[in-house]
């Protein structure tokens, strides 16, 4: 941002050829770091224990509906389909922070849909526990080296810093995912396996 916007002011203003690109490139990397403060405002709210859940009963199947249509036209894009390998025609009632859990199946299915090469899928599946829903996001994209596996929940870790750099990010989204799920009292498991693809797997009370 800094660079923008010294480049302009040392004469950049002037240059046609640079003036409104520097401009849209500084506004964009603004946009970015606002992201990344809320991030990781998310991340301390929930360590210091300040983060208090509004729980609720709702159907889990029309929150994924709901995720579906926020990232359609970015898996469009990416040709990417979007899936959902449950009965439709039941509902799945589950006891939790709407607003949180739709943030932590917003990061996992936007990153299922930005790491893979495209004509891929992005699959969601509810799975009956008694007591729980296990809530399963698939991918058949990149997947994940072991090693890196159990790292992938660190903040600010990434895979692969040139094909991740590639497709933007900051390496926050399932460090959030993680907290969010632990502090409904559950947790979060990844299995993947690299050319074949990933899936990641958390539980929520039934309602
Ligand atoms: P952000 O989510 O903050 O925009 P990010 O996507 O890089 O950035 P995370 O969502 O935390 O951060 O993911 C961390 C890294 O894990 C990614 O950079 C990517 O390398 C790898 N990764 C995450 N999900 C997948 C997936 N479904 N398939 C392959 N690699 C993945
Ligand atoms: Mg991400």
């Amino acid at each position: 941002i800094q660079g923008y916007i010294l480049t302009l002011l040392e004469g950049g203003l002037d240059d046609p050829d640079i003036n409104h690109l520097y401009l849209v490139k500084a506004e964009k990397s603004i946009d970015r770091m606002i992201q990344v403060v809320k991030d990781l405002e998310y991340i301390s709210r929930v360590e210091s224990g300040e983060l208090e859940l509004v729980r609720d009963d709702f159907d889990l199947a029309k929150l994924i509906d709901e995720v579906f249509d926020l990232h359609e036209m970015r898996a469009k894009k990416n040709k990417i389909k979007l899936m959902q390998a449950y009965r439709n025609d039941l509902s799945y009632m589950v006891n939790a922070d709407r607003k949180r859990i739709l943030q932590v199946l917003s990061n996992l299915v936007i990153n299922g849909i930005k790491y893979s090469s495209g004509k891929g899928y992005v699959k969601i599946d509810i799975l009956d526990m008694e007591r729980h829903f296990l809530i399963e996001v698939a991918d058949n994209g990149f997947g994940i080296p072991a090693d890196d596996q159990k790292r992938i929940f660190e903040r600010f870790y990434r895979v692969d810093k040139s094909r991740s750099r590639e497709e933007g990010g900051t390496g926050l989204g399932l460090s959030i995912a993680k907290h969010f799920v632990e502090a409904h009292g559950q947790t979060i498991n990844i299995q993947s396996e690299v050319g074949r693809g990933t899936a990641f797997t958390f539980t929520l009370n039934k309602a």
